[in-house]
């Protein structure tokens, strides 16, 4: 006789793990720079066994861009990319850590370094936004994909246009509630802040453009 699985409600669940983990909303910004890091890591040891690719120190780095009209933070990277079966595999099962070995064998552990093990990291970026767009072109591919999801129901891949191999996550940040706001989110001095306090180790440059005043 079969056994039969427990029901979840998976929005509950998903908010219960994540708001359980992280202490701080703040660090979603550690998990998904974190990530852009693993990924670049990934097209740079191939660069310096691929002589096709390109070998430029220039080529690689890590973008985060708020907008506020649209509500929007949006982290760039220049990493290997995802095809149509990572951005499902990678993203569509919670707590699947596919970089745990590489992690393991790559990263000086601290104690932090215990919540990337969940493999719950990019689930973070719930925390702040309502929905999660990822477009990712995969090196070795000719189509780009997007990824779009509002959290526990579940998620949309559709083929998009997208010149540069690499991947692009935008948040379409959470509106304030009378308790919380979220505002801090789209702030280039806070998210300065939390880059320097979470993200000061990591090796490719995280870029910013600077509002004129
Ligand atoms: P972990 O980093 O521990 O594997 P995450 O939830 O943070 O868990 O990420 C899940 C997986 O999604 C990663 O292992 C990676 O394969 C993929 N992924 C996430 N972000 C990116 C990115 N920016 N570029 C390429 N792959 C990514
Ligand atoms: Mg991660």
């Amino acid at each position: 006789m079969g056994k039969t699985e427990f029901k979840a409600e998976s929005k509950r669940l998903l908010d219960l793990m994540i708001n359980s983990i992280y202490s701080q909303r703040e660090v979603f910004l550690r998990e998904l720079i974190s990530n852009a890091s693993d990924a670049i890591d990934k097209i740079y040891y191939k660069a310096l066994t691929d002589e096709k690719l390109n070998f430029n120190q220039d080529n690689y780095y890590i973008k985060v861009d708020p907008n506020k009209d649209k509500r929007t933070l949006t982290i760039t990277d220049t990493g290997i990319g995802m095809t149509k079966e990572e951005l499902e595999n990678n993203l569509g099962t919670i707590a699947k850590s596919g970089s745990l070995s590489f992690k393991n064998e790559n990263e000086i552990k601290d104690g932090h370094d215990i919540i990337g093990q969940f493999g719950v990291g990019f689930y973070a970026a719930f925390m702040v936004a309502d929905i999660v767009t990822v477009i990712s072109k995969a090196l070795d591919s000719d189509q780009a994909y997007k990824w779009e999801s509002q959290g526990s129901d579940g998620y949309t891949i559709e083929p998009v246009d997208k010149g540069d191999v690499g991947t692009e996550i935008i948040l379409k940040i959470k509106e304030n509630t009378d308790e919380e706001s979220y505002d801090e989110f789209l702030e280039e001095f806070r998210l300065k802040e939390i880059i320097k306090k979470y993200s000061d180790f990591i090796r490719y440059p995280i870029k910013m453009d600077v509002t004129e005043r």
